[in-house]
C-alpha cells in the first residue's frame, strides 16, 4: 500500500529535508534559473562562502557537478602524475578507492594498510615519509564508511605538516558529523560530497585547498580537462564555475548551510551526531550484538554491527520490504556480514528509536535471540541523560 514509504538509515544517501527540497525546486520552478545571470552568480558566491564553515576553513570552496569520488580524483590529478609517488592510508573499502584511482592514473603508491575496522598509526606515516623523501602527497580517508572507523586525521596532519608533502583528506562521510578543522589542523585538501551528512541528493562534490596545496597544483600540469582546478579558481571570484553548475544542488547546499547555522552551527552538529552515535551504540550493546569497531575510534555518522546469523543482505531486504526501514550492509570483503546503521544528517532521536524497534522485530522473527524493546530502551535511557539530538 505505502509503496513510497521508506526510512533511510543508510550511510548515504540520506533523507533530504523538506527545506532543502523547496530550496532546490525554486531553481527550476519556472522560469529556470539562468546560471550566467547575476542572481545565480550571487547565490554561488554566497553558497561557497557559507560552505567554508563546514570545513572550518578560510580557504575558498569549489563545487563540482559530480559525486564525492570525483573530488578525490580531482585532488589526485591536480597534484601528481605517473612519475610521482604518494602515500595512501587505507583502512577499508574507501581506502581501496583511493588506491584504484592512483593505479588508474599510474601514480606510484606506498600503502599504509590495516585490517578493516582498525585505523592507521600516525607513526607509520612518519616513518614512510622519512624513508621516502620523494613523496608528493599523503592521502587518508577520514571516516571509513565501510567499517565506521575514524582515522586520526589531526595526528597525521601534524606529521605531514613537517614535510613538503601535501595532505589530502577524503571527508565524504565525515563532514558536518565529525569534528574536522582544516585550518587549525593544517590539512591541505579536503574533498567531500553532498549525499552524506550534508543532506543533499547525490550530484555535487566540494573541494577546498590550502596555500601549500595551491603551490603544488600550480606547478603540476593537470591532464583532466573538466577537473582542472586552476579554471575553478579563476572563475569562482566572479560567481561562475567553468562548466554548467548543478543549479538545484547549489541552491540546496545554501539551504543546508543555513539549516546548520540555525541549529547552532558546527559545534552543535558535532554534538548532535555524537548523541546519535551513543544512542545507537547503547542500543546495539543492550541487544547483545557485537559492535565492529572500538568506542575510541567509532564514527559519529554510522555504526557497524557484526552480523553472522544469516546473510545480512537478505535480512536487510526483509526489513526494507516489510517494515520500510532501510539499513546499510557490508561492502567488499564484509559483504553479507555486517549491518551498517546510518545516523548522519537528517536523523533525530525518534528515528533511532524507530530503527531499533524495527531491527528488533526483524531479529526476533528471524530466530535471533534478543529481547524485544531492549535496544529501544537503552537508546531512550541515553537520551534522557543527554538530549542533544
Ligand atoms: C560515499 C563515499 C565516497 C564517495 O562516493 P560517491 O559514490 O562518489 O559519492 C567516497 N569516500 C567515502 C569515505 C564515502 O563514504
Amino acid at each position: 500500500m505505502f509503496s513510497e514509504k521508506m526510512d533511510l538509515r543508510l550511510p548515504g544517501p540520506v533523507q533530504v529535508p523538506r527545506e532543502i527540497q523547496r530550496a532546490m525546486l525554486r531553481s527550476f520552478d519556472h522560469p529556470m534559473m539562468d546560471y550566467r545571470n547575476e542572481e545565480f552568480q550571487e547565490i554561488l558566491k554566497e553558497t561557497t562562502d557559507a560552505a567554508k564553515m563546514i570545513f572550518q576553513t578560510q580557504n575558498p570552496v569549489y563545487v563540482l557537478t559530480s559525486s564525492g569520488a570525483s573530488a578525490l580524483e580531482t585532488s589526485m590529478v591536480n597534484l601528481v602524475g605517473p612519475s610521482d609517488t604518494i602515500i595512501i592510508c587505507s583502512v577499508g573499502y574507501f581506502g581501496e578507492y583511493l588506491t584504484e584511482i592512483a593505479e588508474h592514473i599510474g601514480v606510484k603508491v606506498i600503502k599504509i594498510e590495516t585490517e578493516w575496522g582498525k585505523i592507521v598509526n600516525p607513526e607509520d606515516v612518519r616513518k614512510a615519509l622519512k624513508n621516502n623523501s620523494e613523496v608528493k602527497a599523503v592521502f587518508a580517508t577520514h571516516c571509513e564508511t565501510s567499517t565506521g572507523a575514524i582515522n586520526p586525521i589531526k595526528e597525521i596532519a601534524n606529521v605531514v605538516k613537517e614535510t613538503e608533502a601535501v595532505f589530502v583528506v577524503d571527508a565524504v562521510s565525515s563532514i558536518v558529523g565529525t569534528p574536522l578543522y582544516m585550518d587549525e589542523w593544517g590539512i591541505d585538501i579536503v574533498a567531500t560530497g553532498g549525499q552524506k551528512a550534508l543532506m543533499l541528493p547525490p550530484g555535487i562534490a566540494l573541494i577546498t585547498l590550502s596555500e601549500k596545496a595551491w603551490t603544488a597544483v600550480e606547478k603540476h600540469k593537470c591532464p583532466s580537462y573538466y577537473f582542472d582546478l586552476k579554471k575553478y579558481k579563476k572563475w569562482l571570484p566572479i560567481g561562475h564555475t567553468p562548466y554548467t553548475p548543478n543549479i538545484a544542488l547549489v541552491n540546496g547546499l545554501l539551504e543546508a548551510c543555513r539549516m546548520i547555522e540555525r541549529s547552532g552551527g558546527m559545534e552543535a552538529e558535532y554534538k548532535r551526531h555524537a548523541c546519535l552515535k551513543e544512542m545507537t551504540r547503547a542500543g546495539v550493546r543492550a541487544l547483545g550484538l557485537k559492535l565492529f569497531v572500538e568506542d575510541s575510534i567509532a564514527s559519529p555518522t554510522l555504526t557497524s554491527v557484526v552480523f553472522d546469523f544469516m546473510d545480512a543482505d537478505q535480512f536487510r531486504k526483509k526489513m526494507r520490504e516489510d517494515l520500510h526501514v532501510a539499513i546499510g550492509g557490508g561492502l567488499g570483503q564484509l559483504k553479507g556480514k555486517l549491518l551498517r546503521l546510518g545516523h548522519m544528517g537528517y536523523t533525530d532521536a525518534s528515528d533511532i528509536l524507530k530503527m531499533f524497534a524495527s531491527l528488533e522485530l526483524n531479529l526476533v522473527r528471524h530466530g535471533v535471540n534478543v529481547q524485544l524493546g531492549a535496544g529501544v530502551s537503552a537508546a531512550q535511557k541515553y537520551w534522557l541523560e543527554n538530549p542533544w539530538c
